[in-house]
């Protein structure tokens, strides 16, 4: 039997940065993966939402682009052009990731694994005895009792992805990072969305000022939403919804979160990381989790940035309000993207940098802005690090950034 220091199952964020850094150590690792290297992230999830985002973006820009003096004629798009490119970008993005774990000396097995005990894993009837063996199978869309996927009507995040045509009319299920990313995708490709979300509010764990203000953005994209509404209904392609408005859509996609992969021989001897843990479900989430088991730098789970993309980039850390009413406790500034200079250079004013501190520390933000992303990380390097609302106004600001955002809240604190 073939032996190994550790041996991973799913090549996904969780797996694939496992193995690189445990090789790097100098361990033999070998990797299981049952579908392509790059797991959900790359394959299915982050990164191909994000090319059609910039697709969106670039085509809404130009679309836009007589305002600021500058003209094209008969401004158009191919879908499926844009999925074929979508699709050439992974492959490239795939081969790259997968040269680098050959690279490292990581022995690959393109097979659905089990685990069949604390050291040995099976694939194809081949059995590998692994000194180490670490969970990454990741997970899987959700289904909803009563919105079963059919992969044609209603279907998933997955599916979606396989379109080569664009539907005229969608009705998305779920305001979450997934479903709000989508209606940004395709209400900017013209297509009707209508959203429903089962909480109060849209992206339920988002601030509430957040919320507030995407609703409103949704209402200027003309995208329709109803929060606290299900489907009651379907009969052939009429939806009826809990509030009794009826939605004959092209198709549902059913955004409804994520269900952990785990193997049934798993024990205590086996760790799980990544989404199987079915604890955070995000792929910066995975990989601290991966950094920290092989090289012990531990990561803080209060810290983890969310962030959801589109035009404008939302994005939060830390505390988070679910009204008004909880922020008294607190030192709070919302400062208004429209008040920098280079929020109105790029043409995009709509958002806010707001910052939440107690005690002279930095507990928490919520930003949408262009670059929201970006500017988060800066608000989780200062609070990681303890750093003082006193100390970050020392901080020299470059001009013009959305960043003086950050600056001009925190000197208001
Ligand atoms: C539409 C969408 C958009 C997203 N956007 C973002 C984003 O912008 N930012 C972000 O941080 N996160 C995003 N995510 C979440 C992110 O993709 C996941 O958090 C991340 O992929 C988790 O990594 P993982 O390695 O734990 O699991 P996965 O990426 O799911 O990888 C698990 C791998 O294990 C394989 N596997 C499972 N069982 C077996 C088995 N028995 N044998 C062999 N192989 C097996 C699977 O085939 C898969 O390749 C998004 C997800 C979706 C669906």
């Amino acid at each position: 039997m073939e032996s190994f220091d550790l041996g991973i199952v799913g090549g996904g964020p969780a797996g694939y940065t496992t193995a690189l850094y445990a090789a790097k150590q100098g361990k033999s690792v070998i990797l299981f993966e049952k579908d392509e290297i790059g797991g959900t992230c790359l394959n299915r999830g982050c990164i191909p939402t994000k090319i059609y985002l910039h697709a969106a973006h670039v085509y809404q820009e130009m679309k836009d682009a007589s305002k600021i003096g500058i003209f094209t004629d008969n401004i158009n798009f191919d879908f499926e052009k844009i999925s074929e490119h979508k699709n050439n970008t992974i492959q490239k993005i795939r081969k790259s990731l997968e040269l680098m774990i050959k690279q490292a000396g990581i022995t690959v097995v393109k097979e659905e694994a089990h685990v069949v005990s604390e050291n040995i894993i099976e694939a194809n009837d081949i059995e590998y005895q692994c000194n180490e063996i670490v969970m990454c199978s990741g997970s899987v869309p959700k289904e909803i009792k009563g919105l079963e996927f059919d992969h044609k009507f209603i279907i998933n995040s997955d599916d979606i992805l396989n379109l080569n045509q664009l539907p005229k009319k969608i009705l998305i299920v779920g305001s979450g990072a997934i479903g709000v990313e989508w209606a940004r995708i395709l209400s900017s490709f013209d297509v009707e969305v209508v959203l429903t979300e089962i909480a109060p509010k849209l992206v339920p764990l988002a601030d509430w000022e957040v919320s507030k203000r995407i609703e409103r953005q949704f209402k200027m994209k003309k995208i329709k939403y109803y929060t606290e509404t299900s489907i009651k209904t379907i009969e052939d392609k009429k939806v009826t919804l809990s509030n009794d408005e009826i939605i004959e859509p092209d198709c549902i996609l059913v955004a409804a979160g994520r269900a952990a992969v785990q193997d049934k021989g798993l024990n205590e001897g086996i760790k799980i990381i990544g989404d199987a843990a079915g604890e955070i479900q995000l792929a910066h989430y995975a990989t601290s989790q991966a950094k920290e088991l092989v090289l012990n730098i531990p990561y803080n789970k209060e810290l983890i940035p969310s962030v959801i993309y589109g035009t404008p980039e939302i994005a939060w850390i830390g505390k988070c309000f679910k009204s008004k009413d909880e922020e008294a406790e607190y030192d709070v500034v919302v400062y208004p993207i429209s008040a920098l200079g280079k929020a109105h250079c790029d043409g995009c004013i709509d958002g806010f940098i707001k910052i939440i501190s107690k005690d002279n520390k930095i507990v928490g933000a919520h930003i949408i802005s262009p670059e929201a992303s970006a500017l988060i990380q800066q608000i989780t390097i200062a609070m990681q690090n303890d750093i003082t609302v006193d100390k970050l106004k020392e901080v020299c600001f470059a001009h013009p950034t959305y960043s003086e955002g950050i600056f001009e809240g925190i000197m208001q604190l």
